[in-house]
């Protein structure tokens, strides 16, 4: 069996399999190919995949003939609409944002494997992507918005006098906003969280930030860890007390995300228009909507002295480590559907197989992707 890793389009640095696991699927009896510069990105150069026991080939190659093609984000049309029936597919294609897509390659008989749609066990703990780019978007945010804010984090006493530590806000206390709120506190900001899941406040005060209750969240313990859309009289009340608590933040990471849907809008424009001159907010939720009313995703912008970051995608930014965890991540998932002697062996009995197909035998087969369809 071939599996093939493509160099992304522009602008995305990271890479599916980084060396050191092309060495331990070699292992497994399956030929990795890998397309020439895939990893250069990221630092990891042609030599050390040839190294690891991987062969450099041409794109047009490795479309043609390899089994199992590795790309993350989803390929260009040229590349698909070409490519001969029966190919496995597996990425981050988001298919609950991109369903005729994903008709689209049913019709072409692809096997598709998104692993954002992993289902979130503990079994599956070790494949989740989302998480493991999400920890580095959450703290990627932090440092991005210390760089981007006029003033310190930390509080200084100097000679020259004090400066009271910054105000950090975070929405959202999922694996970004934890990775955010503990990177913020060891920039020595002060730092406030709100989230639907009254659940997380534990971990939010053991990082040593302050949990801000809102009462009556709609019940999200069958949701699969992910939240769900809130009432009204719900989102009346937190939009309050989030309005109170922009108005005295320095810095408001947002990271709060509904699968499938846009994302809430938590923060107005008017509160952005109350906020104080020189704050730094970070959308990590852009690329769905956002969560403020001004976010434009992709795109820094100055909004009545208050920066606005649109940006889902900063664990691009740190492409090196991104893509190691997100190519042990695609090992682990492997190993779930590569037998012995590196034959292919799809198991549909097994939720995490199951849960992370798309499209098979020409169908969508995801239940949360035909749920879409209905
Ligand atoms: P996410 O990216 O879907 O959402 C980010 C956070 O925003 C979540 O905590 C969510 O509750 C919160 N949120 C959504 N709407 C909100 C609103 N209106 N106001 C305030 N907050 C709002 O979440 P995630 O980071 O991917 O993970 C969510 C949970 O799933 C976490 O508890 C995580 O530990 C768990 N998880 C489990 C596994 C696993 O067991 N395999 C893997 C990943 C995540």
């Amino acid at each position: 069996m071939i599996l093939a890793v493509l160099k992304e389009k522009a602008g995305e640095n990271r890479v599916s399999l980084v060396p050191e696991v092309v060495k331990q699927i070699v292992q497994q009896q399956v030929n990795v190919w890998v397309e020439e510069g895939a990893g250069m990105q990221a630092f990891y150069p042609d030599e050390a995949y040839r190294q690891a026991g991987a062969e450099i080939r041409p794109r047009a190659e490795l479309l043609q003939q390899a089994d199992i093609l590795l790309s993350i984000r989803h390929p260009a049309a040229e590349d698909w609409k070409n490519a001969s029936p029966g190919k496995i597919w597996m990425g981050v294609y988001q298919p609950l944002y991109n369903a005729t897509l994903m008709q689209e390659w049913a019709d072409k008989q692809f096997t598709v494997f998104s692993l954002d749609t992993i289902p979130r066990t503990t079994r599956a703990q070790s494949m989740d992507v989302l998480s493991s780019q999400a920890n580095i978007a959450g703290y990627k945010a932090v440092l991005l918005a210390a760089y981007t804010y006029s003033r310190y984090f930390p509080m200084l006493m100097t000679a020259a006098g004090s400066i009271p530590p910054a105000k950090v806000l975070i929405l959202g206390a999922g694996v970004a906003g934890l990775q955010a709120i503990a990177t913020a506190r060891r920039l020595g900001a002060v730092v406030e969280v709100f989230d639907t899941r009254p659940a997380v406040k534990e971990e939010v005060m053991s990082l040593g930030a302050k949990f801000v209750e809102v009462e009556g969240a709609a019940d999200a313990s069958k949701a699969g860890g992910y939240a769900v859309e809130q009432s009204a009289e719900y989102k009346q009340k937190q939009e309050q007390k989030i309005a109170e608590s922009t108005a005295k933040a320095d810095i408001v990471i947002t990271t709060a995300q509904i699968p499938g849907k846009p994302a809430p809008i938590l923060i107005s424009r008017a509160m952005v228009e109350n906020m104080k001159t020189g704050s730094v907010i970070i959308d990590l939720a852009a690329a769905t909507g956002g969560n403020t009313e001004v976010t434009k995703n992709g795109e820094t912008i100055l909004h009545n002295g208050v920066t606005v970051i649109g940006n889902s995608d900063l664990a691009g930014t740190a492409p090196a480590d991104a893509s190691k965890l997100y190519a042990r991540n695609v090992l682990n998932f492997l190993k779930l559907i590569i037998g012995k002697e590196g034959a292919l062996d799809l198991n549909f009995a097994d939720d995490l197989v199951k849960g992370t197909c798309i499209t098979h035998h020409g169908e969508i087969v995801n239940d949360r992707v035909k749920q879409l369809q209905t």
